[in-house]
């Protein structure tokens, strides 16, 4: 369970501390501070509660009336950053295809590998590139390891680190904006805007900062290692080099495709965990399943849909799968809290009493 430390109360203490600024000395002032802070919290916490009675009617369960939106311009922002890395090696690539082009051309002029007859034509260039093989492979390798450092020097100027910081962070932003709404529309309460500032989530998020520094850096690292495989396959089985450039195209738009793969996948497993754990800290132990309600939605949720599930025990999703809304790819269902108002946490998942 997760354990959050808020830093709450502070419009009151704003108050008092004007007026009393210039009588308090140092540590009288912190001492005060502290009481006020106290103070301030347990009024707080007593008035919201008495709401969640009031707005309950009696009521032991209160399914919430606001569902929260997928965090869309997270998703954008990662998809971005995907797309910005990929271009990178893109790019490098591109500088070096005139050199690859000379490289695998060299010696196949001496033969005429026009015919019509492809496997006449392969022959031939297995021929030519046999003669050439030596001289050829050393420079194939010196040329994919001068695409390898100029790679390396380029992604060390990224920030990778950085920028997917500012994006978990804009993830955590919109997750609490959409908690608030929650309670909001539930209860009738305005939580503080800084009510939520827990070390578990700082930690939380840092995990997933270099959990996924790792998967985007490896993207165009393992690309790089499979187009030098396919280049050096292709040569030695006599193919063209117009196919092997293709073939080398085609290669990094799969690895595109992975990169963007990932931000998707990513950016709804964040924000499935900031969701779990604010419901968690607020004392709700079950959500009920809310699809997007659009053709996009795979069956196997659609018929989740309605139902309430314990967060202890997610449901079964796919092929003996257990997941949680947003747990699986591109998954952009909701769990929508059912308050249980004998078990409520009152600061709804900010500080513990
Ligand atoms: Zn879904």
């Amino acid at each position: 369970m997760p354990q959050s430390t808020a830093n709450r109360g502070s419009l009151g203490l704003f108050c008092i501390q004007q007026s009393n600024k210039r009588r308090w000395s140092k540590m009288q002032n912190l001492r005060q501070r502290e009481k006020v802070n106290n103070l301030d919290d347990e009024i707080r916490k007593r008035s919201i509660q008495e709401q969640i009675k009031v707005m309950s009617g009696g009521k032991k369960m209160i399914v919430a009336k606001y569902t929260a939106k997928y965090p869309d311009s997270a998703e954008r922002e990662y998809l971005r950053l995907a797309n910005a890395y990929m271009t990178i090696e893109r790019e490098i690539l591109i500088r070096h295809i005139p050199e690859l082009k000379a490289i695998l051309n060299e010696g196949i002029k001496a033969y005429n590998t026009d015919s019509q007859d492809k496997k006449a034509n392969e022959r031939k260039r297995k021929l030519a590139r046999f003669e050439t093989l030596d001289n050829t492979l050393v420079r194939l390798k010196i040329l994919f390891d001068n695409i390898r450092r100029e790679l390396e020097a380029a992604f060390g100027l990224f920030d990778l680190s950085g920028k997917l910081k500012k994006i978990a962070q804009l993830d955590y932003k919109l997750s609490i904006s959409e908690w608030k709404k929650v309670i909001g529309k539930t209860f009738g309460i305005n939580l503080l805007d800084d009510y939520f500032r827990g070390d578990y989530y700082d930690e939380m998020l840092k995990k997933w900062i270099s959990e996924n520094v790792d998967l985007i850096k490896t993207v165009p690292s393992q690309s790089l290692g499979k187009i030098k495989e396919l280049v050096y396959k292709q040569y030695m089985d006599g193919s063209s080099t117009t196919n092997i450039i293709k073939e080398l195209q085609r290669q990094y738009g799969m690895d595109k495709r992975h990169a963007q793969f990932i931000a998707r996948d990513q950016i709804g497993k964040l924000n499935a965990k900031i969701t779990e754990s604010q419901q968690r800290d607020a004392g709700v132990k079950r959500y009920k399943w809310s699809d997007s309600r659009d053709e996009r939605v795979r069956e196997s949720h659609r018929r989740l849909h309605g139902h309430i599930f314990s967060w202890d025990k997610p449901p079964e999703t796919d092929n003996g799968r257990r997941c949680h809304p947003q747990q699986d790819y591109q998954c952009r269902c909701c769990a929508i809290p059912v308050f249980d108002i004998e078990n409520l946490d009152s600061t709804m998942g900010g500080e513990k009493s």
